[in-house]
């Protein structure tokens, strides 16, 4: 059941806006700790009341000045006059049964994004969204059925992290950015939320993973940039015919190219890689697939990670393979010697999974722009 907070107000051109409408002040999350010393220096604190804000803001996930308790009284309310901590306003929360948190935000500018709190047996991950909307138009996403808004912040994507931590009682300790969006499209403020959540919060950058739909610009860019993060491409078939047909994004950087790419990023960072292959029944779950990925990915250090398709109202009469056609397609590829994973979908009900967020509020879509509007590069 979906708990309301606080609705994001009505407005009339949705995606005019690209920062908060209704609070003007200055959001903290997204500066480093050299910015937040300058905050308190233009306060006439010293340089040590910027490092105490960094540590309540990324280590303890404080959402507010009044958690910060080892900050002055008069200091914190002279804060929260010009300053709020986090962009991120809850809109809607939703727990699945299997203990899945999915939360609702926006900033104020009626545009709502996800973020989703995964909690496993051995740690916590979470999973957070790049954008509002997605341009890419992969034909078997909901987030992609909605169209594009625009791009998050840095401030709006570790703050994603940083609400979810506030409401785990457990550390989380991995983040993949596989919520809306697509983060190579956001390059810089991504970049950036990953060198923040390494430096500020803590993280490992061996449990941030980037998932990308493959442009190649862009990975040999984020290859150059030498961040020790994991990477991982929806590559969804072998076969560019197949490919183009679930990714408009294939016509402009094809099966070949998009390998060869991550080979080059592989071998610039060390890194194993990650092919991701959602199995749509009968469309790429076929046993040649299996076998010309295979043939396609060898010799490069890497794990093919099978999704089954969660289903989403397309229209391209899309279904998720039976248990045995994923199994059928897991040995082929093993038979060869590639490393495979199946990743353990969860909050199916509340809609959480790979693929489900699609920023739906109170039963509306978003008026979002679509592909067609947009320059792929
Ligand atoms: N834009 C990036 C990251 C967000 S999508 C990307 O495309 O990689 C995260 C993952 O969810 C991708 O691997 C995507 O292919 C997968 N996905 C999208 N729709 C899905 C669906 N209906 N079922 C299962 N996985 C899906
Ligand atoms: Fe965008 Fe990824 Fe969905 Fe494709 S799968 S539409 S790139 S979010």
């Amino acid at each position: 059941m979906w708990v309301t907070f606080a609705p994001p107000p009505r407005v009339q051109s949705p995606g005019r806006y690209t920062r908060a409408v209704s609070d003007p002040r200055t959001v903290l999350t997204g500066m480093g700790t050299t910015e937040l010393e300058a905050v308190a220096a233009d306060l006439g604190q010293p340089a040590f009341r910027g490092r105490q804000i960094a540590r309540w803001v990324y280590a303890k996930a404080a959402q507010g000045f009044d958690a910060m308790r080892d900050l002055p009284t008069d200091l914190r309310a002279r804060l929260d006059e010009g300053y709020r901590v986090s962009p991120l306003t809850l809109a809607d929360r939703r727990t699945s049964k299997d203990g899945v948190d999915k939360l609702l935000v926006h900033n104020g500018d009626g545009q709502v994004y996800e973020c989703v709190l995964l909690p496993y047996e051995d740690r916590v991950s979470c999973c957070i969204s790049s954008q509002v909307g997605c341009p890419m138009g992969c034909t078997f996403c909901a987030t992609g059925l909605g169209g594009f808004d625009r791009n998050l912040t840095t401030g709006e994507i570790v703050s994603q992290y940083l609400l979810l931590q506030s409401i785990s009682p457990r550390r989380v300790s991995h983040v993949v950015f596989m919520g809306m969006g697509e983060p190579l499209l956001n390059f810089d403020a991504v970049v950036r939320s990953l060198r923040l959540l390494h430096e500020e919060v803590g993280l490992s950058y061996r449990h941030l993973t980037v998932s990308t739909v493959g442009l190649v610009p862009q990975i040999l860019a984020l290859a150059e940039e030498r961040l020790p993060i994991h990477l991982a491409l929806s590559l969804h078939s072998p076969i560019d015919e197949v490919r183009s047909r679930l990714m408009p994004v294939n016509h402009k950087w094809p099966v070949a190219e998009v390998v060869r790419a991550m080979r080059v990023y592989q071998q610039k960072t060390g890194r194993k890689v990650t092919f991701e292959v959602l199995l749509i029944d009968e469309v790429n779950d076929t046993p040649d697939q299996a076998e010309l990925l295979a043939k396609l990915l060898k010799g490069l250090p890497c794990v093919v990670n099978l999704i089954p398709f969660n289903w989403v109202d397309t229209g391209a009469g899309f279904r998720r393979p039976t248990r045995e056609r994923v199994n059928a397609f897991r040995r082929v590829l093993e038979a060869k010697g590639t490393n495979v994973t199946e990743r353990v979908e969860r909050g199916h009900d509340i809609a959480a999974a790979c693929g489900q967020l699609a920023g739906q509020h109170t039963g509306r879509f978003a008026n979002r722009r679509r592909l067609t509007e947009l320059p792929v590069t």
